[in-house]
C-alpha cells in the first residue's frame, strides 16, 4: 500500500516514515499543501495522512479539493487540535479518520488499514482456494500452513491477492511496495517473486503464482483456481494457445 503523507514537523515525519514503513506501507512524505495535492494529481495512493496546519495552507482545504475533484483516497487527519468542532470539520470536509496528536505509532498503522479495508469494502480475509491471507494479522496460510514470509514478501503477495487473476506489472509493484527508487535492470523484484513462489507453490501441484514473460506476475483467481483443483485428476491437455493451463 502506498501511502501519502503531508506533514511539516520533520520530527514526526522521521518517525512516521521509520514505523509505517516497518508496518509494510511505502511512504511519500510532503512538508506542503501544494506539494502534496500535487503528488496526489500523480499517483493513485492508497491512503492518505493529512496534517492540518500546514505552512502553505491548512490540511482541511486540501482534503476539501480532493473530494471536490471526485478523489475517494481514504484520508486520516492528523493534528494537535482536539476540540470537538475540529473534528466534526475534519469529518465534515471529508475525512474518513482522526487522530489527535500525541498519537501511538501502531495505532495509526491499524487504522490506517482499517480504513483501506474499509474502503475497498473487503473482507479482511483474502481466500484462493487453500490460500489464505489474514490483512489483519499479516498472515498467511497455505493449506493451513503458515508461510513464513518477510515483510516486504507479504507486502507483494497481499498487493497480488487484491488484484486476482490481473496481470501486475514490475512497474505496479514497484509503486507499491517499494520506498525507494529501484534501479532500470535492477533485478530485486524477480528475487522476491522466486521467494514467494518458492514458499507459496512448491510442493503443490495447483501453482498460484505465474511470470507472464516480459510483462510481470499474477495470482491465479479464485474461480479459475477452483476449476483447477476440480479439474485437477483427470484434466485433459489444455488447448494450444491457453495462457495458463492447470
Ligand atoms: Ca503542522
Amino acid at each position: 500500500m502506498r501511502l501519502l503523507v503531508v506533514e511539516d514537523e520533520t520530527r514526526i515525519v522521521e518517525l512516521l516514515q521509520v514505523a509505517l514503513r516497518r508496518a509494510g506501507f511505502v511512504v511519500d512524505a510532503f512538508a506542503t499543501a501544494s506539494a502534496g495535492r500535487e503528488a496526489l494529481s500523480f499517483i493513485a495512493y492508497d491512503a492518505a495522512v493529512l496534517d492540518l496546519g500546514l505552512p502553505d495552507g491548512d490540511g482541511l482545504e486540501l482534503l476539501a479539493s480532493m473530494r471536490r475533484g471526485g478523489s475517494t483516497v481514504p484520508v486520516l487527519i492528523l493534528t494537535a487540535r482536539d476540540a470537538v468542532e475540529d473534528r466534526v470539520a475534519g469529518l465534515d470536509a471529508g475525512a474518513d479518520d482522526y487522530l489527535v496528536k500525541p498519537f501511538a505509532l501502531s495505532e495509526l498503522a491499524a487504522r490506517i488499514r482499517a480504513l483501506a479495508r474499509r474502503q475497498s469494502g473487503r473482507n479482511p480475509l483474502l481466500v484462493i482456494t487453500d490460500l489464505s491471507i489474514n490483512t489483519v494479522t499479516r498472515e498467511a496460510h497455505r493449506n493451513d500452513q503458515l508461510l513464513e514470509l518477510s515483510a516486504k514478501e507479504y507486502a507483494i503477495l497481499e498487493y497480488l491477492a487484491r488484484n486476482p487473476g490481473r496481470l501486475i506489472t514490475r512497474a505496479n509493484l514497484e509503486e507499491h511496495i517499494w520506498n525507494e527508487e529501484l534501479q532500470p535492470n535492477s533485478n530485486i523484484v524477480d528475487v522476491y517473486i522466486a521467494r514467494i513462489r518458492r514458499k507459496l507453490d512448491d510442493g503443490h501441484e495447483l501453482k498460484l503464482l505465474e511470470t507472464v514473460r516480459g510483462a510481470g506476475y499474477r495470482l491465479r483467481a479464485p474461480s479459475e483456481a477452483k476449476l483447477c483443483v476440480r479439474s485437477a485428476p483427470s484434466a485433459p491437455a489444455s488447448p494450444p494457445g491457453t495462457p495458463w493451463p492447470c
